[in-house]
């Protein structure tokens, strides 16, 4: 018998051993020392033996059993080990290998000029006010003083939803709607979409305005060209040359129409200034007491002036874009100089 207890350790030493995974250990502890083991069976058999032998008999059966259990858990500390080492090798992380970079967005060059003309004239105490899209005729039309049959319309080819509502031809219902909310001083700036039926290397039928406009006690023509004086030397850069020409909108009077000098040719003449040496970028005026009588504004107490401007045409004078349509193709080559 104890050839046999002998014979049994060794057995499980070389087992345990050869197990090369977990459960397969698992299985040769169960083997050796289950219930239903080799040990188990092995301790049922000491009942015949003579009883002064049992004792001996019995503290090796102890001393066999304390073996393999140290075997099977030094074995399986091992293993683990083995494990830990293999996952270490197989999820190495390089920490010095550079980052994948994510290619970072840039902002649309309307977006661009947008923001840095809000930016200027919020330097001027101006507001930002938003309107709809989709306009009624009478903030598109009928409160800037172009009634039904006013000649005037025919110079904006409108898209017409019905007889009353327009997609808006300009941000100049803005106004309207503003003055209509709250009482003078107001000074707002109003960016937005605008819609007309044209489309060629200048014109888009989407296209983008700004607007801007101030009322209050007093206001003149003065602070018409002392204000936009001072946008366009921030905008365009000190020393660019600018100057007012009289012209015709119906919701102004005076009106001037606002040239700066050519940014590309410096005033020689060029082919983009169609060799005048200046390029006209933003129509203005002094707000037409007509305008302020369909929003409720005394015009014997009130004066203001109001502007406005093409986001693309000012974009393309500033980056030096010559083809209106590339602001609208989303050419990835394009967009990335911005
Ligand atoms: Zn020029």
């Amino acid at each position: 018998m104890k050839q046999q207890l002998e014979g049994m350790l060794a057995a499980a030493r070389t087992a345990l051993a050869g197990a090369d995974a977990e459960a397969a250990l698992q299985d040769v502890r169960v083997r050796f020392l289950g219930r239903k083991g080799e040990l188990t069976a092995l301790m049922k058999e000491m009942g015949a033996l003579p009883p002064e032998e049992r004792p001996a008999m019995g503290a090796l059966v102890n001393r066999v059993k304390e073996e393999i259990e140290a075997s099977f858990a030094a074995r399986l500390a091992a293993l683990r080990e083995e494990e830990i080492g293999r996952r270490l090798v197989a999820e190495r992380i390089d920490v010095t290998l550079p980052g994948r970079i994510h290619g970072g967005g840039s902002k649309h060059p309307i977006t661009l000029v947008r923001e840095e003309i809000v930016e200027i004239f919020s330097s001027l105490g101006f507001g930002v006010e938003e309107g709809p899209e989709i306009e009624k005729d009478f903030y598109n039309f009928e409160a800037l003083n172009m009634p039904k049959d006013h000649p005037a319309r025919d110079m904006q080819d409108t898209f017409y939803i019905s007889d009353e509502v327009v997609l808006r031809t300009h941000t100049s219902p803005v106004q309207i709607r503003t003055m209509l909310q709250h009482q003078p001083p107001v000074r707002v700036i109003a960016p937005g979409t605008v819609y007309r039926r044209d489309s060629d290397i200048t014109h888009s039928p989407m296209f983008h305005q700004i607007e801007g406009f101030l009322v209050d006690h007093r206001v003149t023509f003065g602070d018409l060209k002392g204000v936009l004086t001072s946008f366009i030397s921030q905008f365009f850069g000190q020393g660019v040359a600018v100057r007012f020409r009289p012209s015709f909108f119906p919701f102004t009077e005076p009106s001037a129409e606002v040239d700066i000098q050519c940014v590309i040719c410096g005033g020689k003449g060029c082919r983009v200034c169609k060799n005048s040496g200046w390029l006209e970028i933003l129509g203005s005026g002094m707000i037409d007491p007509e305008v302020f009588k369909s929003v409720g504004y005394d015009p014997e107490v009130y004066t203001g002036f109001a502007f406005g401007m093409g986001l693309e045409r000012v974009a393309m004078l500033k980056y030096g874009v010559s083809d209106l349509r590339l602001f609208f193709e989303n050419d990835h080559r394009f967009l990335r100089q911005f």
